[in-house]
């Protein structure tokens, strides 16, 4: 299980399962919502997620949904389209980042 909450704290997170996949995402979706060349994504079950305290904001840069926070702009998550699975830059759900995937 993981905690974990954005910058100012207003959001905290619980992940209740491991890592289906940890994929180095070099999509240009990520790449401008993050700013970077590519993304330490770690995915997980959507439902494996819950919110515990605070409102994320939803947002999209290109077509991938988004969860943020309203106050500092941390990014949580992106909502991985055509399935119930849910990435997080690995930073913040920290441990180990191993490029994997076991469906
Ligand atoms: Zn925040
Ligand atoms: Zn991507």
């Amino acid at each position: 299980m993981v905690e974990t909450q954005c910058l100012c704290g207003e959001i905290s997170l619980v992940i209740s399962e491991e890592p289906l996949a940890q994929v180095y995402c070099h999509c240009s979706d990520c790449q401008i919502a993050q700013g970077a060349a590519y993304v330490l994504n770690s995915v997980y079950p959507a439902d494996a997620v819950k919110v515990v305290s605070g409102k994320p904001i939803t947002m999209a840069v290109k077509g991938t949904p988004r969860l943020r926070c309203a106050s500092c702009g941390t990014p949580l998550s992106s909502v991985l389209q055509f399935s119930a699975k849910v990435g997080f830059e690995n930073s913040l759900v920290g441990g180990p980042f191993i490029s994997f995937c076991r469906g």
